[in-house]
C-alpha cells in the first residue's frame, strides 16, 4: 500500500512490533529507530549479577530483524509532531510515518527520591536499565569486603518488573554466599507487600538463612533521601542505614519521548485503548510495553512482547480498512532465587468493557519439592531463549 510504520525503541516492545508489522504484511515499509547497536536486556541481567550467565549472552543486535526486512536506524528519536505524522532524530534528519510506534521503555525519576540523580547513579546504581549501570553494579559487588552490607532501596508505585528486586536480592545472595559469606542484604521497601512475596521468603529462608533481611513500609522501610557519596540512606522515620554497596532502585516514569510528545497524563505514564494500544492522546499512535498504561499487567518484557504484537495487529488491520482482531495477553515473570531454584507468576488477559481484566492467572505452589523448582529454572531458560529468538532472533 506504500503506507511506512516507523516504531521508537528496539526493546522488547518496539522489535516485537517491527517484525510483527513485517510478518503479516512483507511489502509493509518499516523503520525501526533505536540509538543501541546492541541491546542488553534487563531479564536475565540479575542472573549476570549473580554469576549465572556472562554479560554477552544477554546482548542481541538488530541483524535478525534487518533479515526480516525491518529498516533500522541507530539514532535516537528527539521529537515527534503527532499532527504533522513526523520525527525528528538526533542529527537533524526528519522521518514522515503513517502510523508510528512508540515503545521508549522507562525513564528514571531523578530526585523524586532527595539527592538521588544522573551523578547520584554513578556511586549508587540503579541497575533498572541494563548496561553500563549493571556492570558497575557487579563490579561495587567484586569490590565489597566479606561481611559488607549490600543496600537495596525498593520503589512503591508502577515500576518496572514487579517481582525484579526480589530476584535481583536472590541472586545478589547467592553470589555473596558463594564468596564472602558473613555478608548481609538490606531490603529497604517503600510497600508493605510485593509479587511472590510467600515464595520469595520461603526461597530466601531455605537457601540463605537469615542473610536478606527485608522491611517494608510498615517498618520504617521507605527511603526518602539518599546520600550518595556517603553511600546512605535515610528513610520516613529518620532512620539512617549505611551501605557497602548501595542500589537504589527510584521510583519511574514513561521513556521521555512520550511525555515530550505529549502521549502521557499526570501519572507520567501514557493512557492507551487496550485493544489496540492505540494512544489516548493522538491519531495513528500507538504505545506498548513498560510506557503504556496497562494494569493489571505488569511491567514485564512478555507483556511489552504481547502488546507489540497486538498493536502490529491493529495497525495492519487499520492500514487494510479493517476492524482490530481480538485482543488477548499473556505473561509469565519467572524469579531465580539460585542456580536449580526458580519460581514464578503467570497471568491471562483479556479487554472487557475497555480495559484490561485477568482472566486467569496464578503462582508456582508453595509446597514442592526440589525438582519442580529445578524444573521451572530450566522454564526460565526456556523462556528466555524462545522470547530472544521471537524478537531479535
Ligand atoms: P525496553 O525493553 O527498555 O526498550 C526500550 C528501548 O527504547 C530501549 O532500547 C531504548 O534505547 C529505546 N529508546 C528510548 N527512548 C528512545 C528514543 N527517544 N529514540 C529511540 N529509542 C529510544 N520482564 C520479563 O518479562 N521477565 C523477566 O524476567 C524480567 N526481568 C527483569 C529484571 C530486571 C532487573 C528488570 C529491571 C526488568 C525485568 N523485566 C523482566 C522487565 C523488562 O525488562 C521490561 O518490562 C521490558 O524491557 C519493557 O520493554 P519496553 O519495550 O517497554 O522497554
Amino acid at each position: 500500500t506504500g503506507a511506512h510504520v516507523a516504531v521508537i525503541g528496539g526493546g522488547f516492545g518496539g522489535a516485537t512490533a517491527a517484525r510483527y508489522l513485517r510478518r503479516g504484511a512483507p511489502d509493509l515499509r518499516v523503520t525501526l529507530i533505536e540509538p543501541a547497536e546492541r541491546f542488553y536486556t534487563c531479564p536475565f541481567s540479575n542472573l549476570y549479577l549473580g554469576g549465572l550467565r556472562d554479560w554477552d549472552s544477554i546482548g542481541h543486535g538488530y541483524d535478525g530483524l534487518r533479515a526480516a526486512g525491518v529498516e533500522v536506524i541507530h539514532a535516537r528519536a528527539e521529537a515527534v509532531d503527532t499532527a504533522a505524522r513526523r520525527l525528528r532524530l538526533a542529527g537533524g534528519a526528519e522521518l514522515a510515518w503513517d502510523r508510528l510506534v512508540i515503545a521508549p521503555g522507562i525513564d528514571l525519576r531523578w530526585n523524586a527520591l532527595e539527592g538521588y540523580d544522573a551523578a547520584a547513579a554513578e556511586i549508587a546504581p540503579h541497575a533498572w536499565k541494563a548496561g553500563p549501570q549493571t556492570q558497575l553494579l557487579r563490579r561495587q559487588m567484586e569490590a565489597m569486603e566479606d561481611g559488607g552490607t549490600f543496600v537495596m532501596v525498593i520503589p512503591g508505585g508502577a515500576y518496572r518488573c514487579p517481582p525484579g528486586p526480589y530476584e535481583r536480592a536472590g541472586m545478589v545472595a547467592h553470589y555473596l554466599k558463594t564468596r564472602k559469606p558473613r555478608s548481609k542484604i538490606l531490603l529497604l521497601d517503600a510497600k508493605d507487600r510485593f509479587s511472590k512475596q510467600p515464595l520469595f521468603m520461603q526461597g530466601w529462608q531455605a537457601l540463605y538463612g537469615d542473610m536478606i533481611e527485608w522491611v517494608g513500609l510498615d517498618d520504617d522501610g521507605q527511603v526518602v533521601r539518599v546520600d550518595a557519596a556517603r553511600r546512605a540512606v535515610e528513610t520516613a522515620f529518620g532512620t539512617i542505614h549505611r551501605a557497602d554497596v548501595l542500589n537504589v532502585i527510584p521510583p519511574q516514569m514513561a521513556g521521555g519521548i512520550a511525555a515530550d510528545a505529549g502521549l502521557t497524563d499526570a501519572s507520567g505514564w501514557v493512557p492507551v485503548d487496550p485493544a489496540t494500544f492505540a494512544a489516548r492522546q493522538a491519531e495513528g499512535v500507538h504505545v506498548v510495553g513498560d510506557a503504556a498504561l496497562a494494569s493489571p499487567m505488569p511491567k514485564s518484557g512478555f507483556c511489552a512482547n504481547a502488546q507489540g504484537k497486538v498493536a502490529a495487529a491493529a495497525i495492519l488491520a487499520d492500514l487494510a480498512g479493517q476492524a482490530p482482531p481480538e485482543a488477548s495477553f499473556a505473561n509469565t515473570c519467572y524469579s531465580m532465587i539460585a542456580p536449580d531454584y526458580a519460581i514464578s507468576v503467570a497471568g491471562v488477559y483479556r479487554v472487557e468493557g475497555g480495559a484490561v481484566a485477568e482472566v486467569a492467572g496464578g503462582t508456582s505452589p508453595l509446597e514442592a519439592d526440589a525438582g519442580f523448582r529445578a524444573a521451572e529454572a530450566r522454564h526460565a531458560a526456556g523462556w528466555y531463549a524462545a522470547i530472544s529468538a521471537d524478537i531479535w532472533g
